[in-house]
């Protein structure tokens, strides 16, 4: 997915607030006007109420990313639809028209998540508004009533196109900023912090599952034979395995030489099926002679389970693992074997 439509729904979430308490500001003059102008409530100025009433209501809750913008342009329309039906019957209100007009469109520029929503939405209320503004108040003004319209939709498109580049240039670099925060530099995978962080957020979440932490074998070996530059493909090629091997919730490479994988689920069987599937795509990820293995220590978390006693025990199974001939899997102190995780019906 292109970045800058990643982008969208932070926008749409930082823009907001400052949309609903515009709105509501909105809605607040609207009636003050009704209170303050010798208007009689008929069902066409309820039905407006009304109308913005529910506009205002269904977009504070809209997640739907065009759905909120049209609400944004149908409630600023309705808004000004109402101001004109009002004007429109009070002669003495025609000189509000105007600078009603300006307001709304240039206090709307920053309002719209896209600068085609801002002209549209521009287009529409001058629309609405300009037979009340031309009615009799300004009569051979047209000229300067044209230049008043053209300023403010010219300032407000200004506001709006360098207020949302700047916005999109700041989330950008704040998006690019937080990935590689997140990311470990050699392998792009998660890195100790964030592959932490995902655990962490599958605990409080109340799920259950495995968790696995993996060594490459005598690693220290492969450096001291082949170079370290060997060594950094061998991180990368296990990055790969891990990535290419289905089954794991999350993973990250939480120590030099070190991994961790989650998988999530209560079948002990599946987790060691995925463990034994890991270690062999591990095996044949690199070809000889720079081929290694590596061991694993696995153990079980369940919801609001204590993260650094998960650690320690998947540790000390995978110190198990190295002491009992490395290459192999240890869950809870027992190795998981091949023909176990095969569940053969019994005859
Ligand atoms: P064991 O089988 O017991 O795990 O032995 P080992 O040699 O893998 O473990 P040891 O802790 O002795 O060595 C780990 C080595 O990992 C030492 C360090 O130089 C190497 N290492 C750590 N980070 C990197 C890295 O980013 N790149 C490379 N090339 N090597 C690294
Ligand atoms: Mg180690
Ligand atoms: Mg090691």
């Amino acid at each position: 997915m292109p970045a800058i439509l990643k982008l969208r729904p932070r926008m749409q979430r930082l823009l907001s607030p400052a949309v609903t308490q515009a709105e509501l500001l909105g809605i607040i003059a609207w009636l003050g006007v009704l209170l303050a102008s010798p208007v009689i409530w008929g069902l066409d100025l309820m039905a407006i109420t009304l109308g913005l009433l529910i506009v205002f209501g269904c977009h504070r809750v809209a997640v739907n990313y065009r759905v909120w913008r049209l609400l944004g342009v149908v409630y600023a329309v309705l808004l000004c639809a109402g101001f004109a039906y009002v004007i429109s019957a009070n002669v003495e209100l025609q000189v509000f028209a105007l600078p009603l007009a300006v307001t709304v469109v240039i206090s709307s520029a920053i309002l719209f998540i896209a600068v085609a929503d801002f002209l549209l939405c521009a287009a529409l209320v001058w629309a609405v508004l300009w037979p009340t503004i031309t009615a009799g108040f300004y009569p051979g003004a047209q000229t300067y009533l044209f230049i008043f319209c053209l300023s403010s939709v010219s300032i407000g498109f200004i506001l709006s196109f360098s207020y949302l580049k700047n916005l999109r240039s700041v989330l950008l670099v704040e998006s690019e900023f937080r990935e590689l925060a997140q990311t470990d530099y050699l392998t792009s995978i998660l890195n100790r912090r964030a592959f932490m962080e995902s655990f962490a957020k599958l605990i409080a979440a109340n799920e259950g599952g495995w968790f696995m932490m993996l060594d490459i074998d005598s690693f220290k070996l492969k450096n001291d034979q082949f170079g370290h530059d060997v060594g950094d493909r061998i991180l990368c090629a296990m990055a790969a395995s891990l990535k290419n091997t289905p089954g794991s919730h999350s993973f990250g490479r939480i120590g030099g030489e070190e991994f961790g994988v989650l998988v999530l689920g209560d079948d002990p069987w599946a987790a060691g099926d995925f463990a034994l599937r890991l270690l062999q795509a591990i095996r044949s990820s690199v070809a000889p002679p720079h081929h290694y293995t590596c061991s694993a220590g696995m153990t079980r978390f369940s919801a609001g389970a204590d993260m650094s006693a998960v650690l320690k025990c998947a540790d000390r199974n995978l110190y198990t693992a190295k002491g009992n001939g490395k290459d192999c899997v240890y869950l809870d102190g027992a190795r998981v074997r091949e023909n176990v995780t095969k569940r053969i019906p019994k005859k």
